[in-house]
């Protein structure tokens, strides 16, 4: 399986830039994913509570509605550590998240890094925000005991001290978008690589928190179609209609929602005044299944890897001549 001969390939060459820019271009590629929580999960910030934010229920619906949130760094983070454990796979062992950072892998290149020295600093190229739960919080958490002695020291005297934290329900789903801007094919298959095999989202993940990230479109276009907010209204108001109203007795069926998010980004993309290309449904799976094949084989990935090597050293080379 080759990766230049690859649908993935040959559709991203078609919309993204064949080199990262010195100076934005503003191309965009928004990776929408359905974000499926299979586990019960810790959404919290600091403390007991679930991070909650008091919104309308949709465009259609505008009664208050308090919805969990799943924070933006929530999501990228996890995501990059999948990166970066990939790439210290590949023996790029010389980046660290918590010290200095490298400024020439993969992972500083897309999601960015701040200067510990003079030697510059790159903005991410990954735009995200918060994503917004379908359903009420009031229908989604679950307040679960803890023995706090267990979680919160190590040899502690045990069964004394108890503590409640608040928990979401399996089956909650947060409609996301992440938007990366001017990256190259080789690199949105990088991004996509780490949204595809990251699995575990929110505190105590070693334990549940686990995630089943559904890709339900790609968008390339110079613009930014929808915020998650607005997609999670957007959403809401179908189901309601379609569900006459009820969404607090059983969980959302996962087909349902999907087709809501698809219906509501066609509907955008008509009325988009900058032209916007989609792939969703057969010709999104056309580019999953290759990228699959890709990752799968040997020389595919290899093919792949060493064009996202040279996408970078070419930038590098032009950011900063004499350090190469
Ligand atoms: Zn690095």
């Amino acid at each position: 399986m080759s990766w230049k001969e690859s649908r993935a390939k040959k559709v991203f060459s078609q919309h993204l830039l064949s080199e990262v820019p010195f100076a934005p271009q503003r191309s965009y590629v928004s990776m929408v994913v359905l974000r499926e929580f299979e586990s019960t999960a810790v959404l919290t910030t600091e403390g007991q509570m679930l991070d909650v934010e008091v919104v309308r229920a949709g465009h259609q619906h505008t009664e208050l509605m308090s919805r969990v949130l799943l924070q933006k760094r929530k999501q990228v983070a996890v995501e990059r550590r999948t990166g970066r454990a990939f790439n210290r796979q590949l023996g790029i062992d010389d980046c660290d998240f918590m010290g200095k950072m490298c400024g020439k892998c993969p992972d500083c290149l897309i999601y960015g890094y701040a200067a510990t020295t003079d030697e510059g600093s790159q903005r991410s190229r990954l735009i995200t925000d918060s994503g917004f739960s379908i359903r009420s919080y009031d229908v989604m958490q679950r307040a679960i005991t803890l023995n706090a002695i267990r979680d919160t020291t190590q040899g502690g005297v045990s069964g004394s001290a108890f503590a409640e934290r608040e928990h979401i329900r399996p089956q909650a789903y947060f409609p996301t978008l992440e938007t990366a801007m001017d990256v190259t094919p080789s690199e949105l298959a990088y991004i996509l690589r780490n949204i595809l095999a990251t699995t575990r989202y929110g505190a105590e993940s070693n334990r549940q928190g686990y995630v089943k990230n559904h890709l339900v479109a790609l968008l390339f276009s110079n613009a930014e179609l929808i915020s998650n907010l607005s997609l999670t209204q957007s959403v809401y108001d179908r189901l309601a209609k379609q569900n006459g109203g009820k969404l607090d007795e059983i969980p959302l069926d996962l087909q349902q929602v999907i087709t809501a998010m698809k219906d509501t980004l066609h509907e955008l993309v008509e009325q988009a005044f900058l032209p916007v290309t989609i792939y969703t449904g057969d010709s999104l799976q056309e580019i999953l299944d290759s990228l699959r094949l890709t990752w799968r084989s040997e020389e595919g990935n290899s093919e792949w890897l060493q064009e996202l090597r040279e996408d970078h050293q070419a930038y590098l080379s032009k950011r900063s001549p004499k350090s190469k």
